[in-house]
C-alpha cells in the first residue's frame, strides 16, 4: 500500500509498505478514504521538532472497517467511521471522566502508524472510531469534508471552547485564525455565544471566521490587541478566551483580554514550559486545556451538528490533493498557502 513518509525536514515521499493487519486484539484496520495534514505536523516538517526518519505520518482521517481484531464488536467490516488521533479505551478513569485524549490505555504498541496512506492499523478501535450512518458514496464533497475535522481540528476547537467554559450569550475572544482556530469559532457559536471576537491578521482567515460566526475581528496583537478587545467589550474584557496558538505572546495576550474569573481554553501546543502565574492570580483567571476530547465531543455533539448541517468546518480546507502530491500538501501549509491540506486517497 501506498503511504506518506518522513525522509526528512521539507521532504515527505510517499512509499510502498506492507498492509497493515491486525495486532492486537483491540485493532482494527482501516482502508483510509480521505486524511489531512495538521499544524501540528509543520513541527517536525520544519524540523523545529525531531522525528525519526522513515516513518509514516499523519494523525487526521475518515475511513472504512477493513477487519477487526477479536474484542472489537462496536465497528465491524464495511462501517464508516472517523479515525480520530486519540485513542480511547472508553474505561480508565481519563476516558470515563471525558477526557479521552490522556486515555490511560492509548498505546497498545510502540509502531508508528500514519493516517495519511491507504491503509491505517488503528488503535483501541472498539471505542475510540466514531461511526458514520451509511457509507462514504451516501455524502456530498463538502460533507466529506466537515466529517474528516471530527477527526482532530474540530474536535480541538471544541474543546477550547469547552474548557473555556463558553455558555450562552458570552462575549469570546478567539487568539489564532489558523484551522483550529477557526474551528473554535464554530464552537464558540455552536454553545451559544453572542459576540465573538476573532484575533486575525490574514483577509482569507478573516473572511472564513466571519462565516464562522464572528462578529469582530482584531488585527493587532500585544497591547495594541487588549486595547481593542477592551473597547469592544466596554472595558470589561470577555467571558471567555480561547488560546489555539500556544506562543507565549498569544497566551500572555489571552489572559490580558479576559474579564476577572474568566477561564482560558489553551489548545495550542505550548512553545515555552514556564509562564508567570502571576497574571492569573490578580484577575481571578482560570486557565485550562490540553489534548482534545475528540471521541467523547464527536459522540455528544460534534457529528450531530455535522449530519444536521449546522456546522461546516471543512471549509477549512483551501486546497486538495492526491496522496502522490503529499508534499505539495505540506508545503501549501508551510508557505500559508493553505489554511488546510486535504488528500483525497480513496473513493
Ligand atoms: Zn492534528
Ligand atoms: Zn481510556
Amino acid at each position: 500500500m501506498k503511504t506518506a513518509v518522513f525522509i526528512e525536514p521539507g521532504k515527505i515521499d510517499v512509499q510502498e509498505l506492507p498492509k497493515p493487519e491486525v495486532k492486537n486484539p483491540t485493532d482494527a484496520v482501516l482502508k483510509i478514504v480521505r486524511a489531512c495534514v495538521c499544524g501540528s505536523d509543520l513541527w517536525w516538517y520544519r524540523g523545529i521538532n525531531q522525528r525519526q526518519a522513515n516513518t509514516p505520518v499523519g494523525h487526521e482521517a475518515i475511513g472504512v472497517v477493513e477487519s477487526v481484531g477479536a474484542e472489537v464488536t462496536n465497528v465491524k467490516p464495511g462501517d464508516f467511521v472517523v479515525a480520530p488521533f486519540t485513542h480511547g479505551c472508553g474505561h480508565c478513569a481519563a476516558c470515563l471522566a471525558g477526557f479521552d485524549g490522556n486515555c490511560e490505555n492509548a498505546q497498545t504498541d510502540d509502531e508508528i502508524v500514519g493516517y495519511q496512506g491507504e491503509y491505517l492499523r488503528f488503535r483501541n478501535a472498539d471505542w475510540a472510531l466514531v461511526k458514520i450512518p451509511g457509507q462514504p458514496s451516501d455524502y456530498t464533497d463538502a460533507q466529506l469534508n466537515d466529517l474528516l475535522t471530527l477527526s482532530d481540528v474540530m474536535a480541538t476547537g471544541y474543546h477550547a471552547a469547552a474548557t473555556a467554559e463558553v455558555k450562552a450569550g458570552d462575549t469570546v475572544v478567539v487568539m489564532g485564525d489558523g484551522a483550529v482556530g477557526l474551528c473554535g469559532i464554530i464552537a464558540a457559536k455552536l454553545r451559544g455565544a453572542t459576540q465573538i471576537i476573532a484575533m486575525s491578521r490574514h483577509e482569507d482567515r478573516q473572511r472564513l471566521a466571519t462565516e464562522f460566526g464572528a462578529t469582530d475581528i482584531v488585527a493587532e496583537r500585544g497591547d495594541e490587541a487588549v486595547a481593542r478587545v477592551m473597547a469592544l467589550t466596554d472595558g470589561a474584557g470577555a467571558d471567555a478566551v480561547l488560546e489555539c496558538v500556544g506562543t507565549e505572546q498569544s497566551v500572555d495576550t489571552a489572559v490580558k483580554v479576559g474579564r476577572a474569573g474568566a477561564v482560558v481554553g489553551c489548545v495550542g501546543v505550548p512553545q515555552k514550559a514556564e509562564m508567570n502565574t502571576n497574571n492569573l492570580f490578580w484577575q481571578n483567571i482560570g486557565l485550562r486545556g490540553g489534548i482534545a476530547s475528540v471521541t467523547t465531543y464527536d459522540r455528544a455533539v460534534l457529528l450531530d451538528a455535522v449530519l444536521n448541517g449546522d456546522i461546516h468546518p471543512g471549509k477549512v480546507f483551501t486546497k486538495r490533493f492526491d496522496l502522490d502530491d503529499v508534499q505539495a500538501a505540506y508545503e501549501a501549509m508551510d508557505h500559508r498557502e493553505a489554511i488546510k491540506s486535504l488528500l483525497i486517497v480513496s473513493d
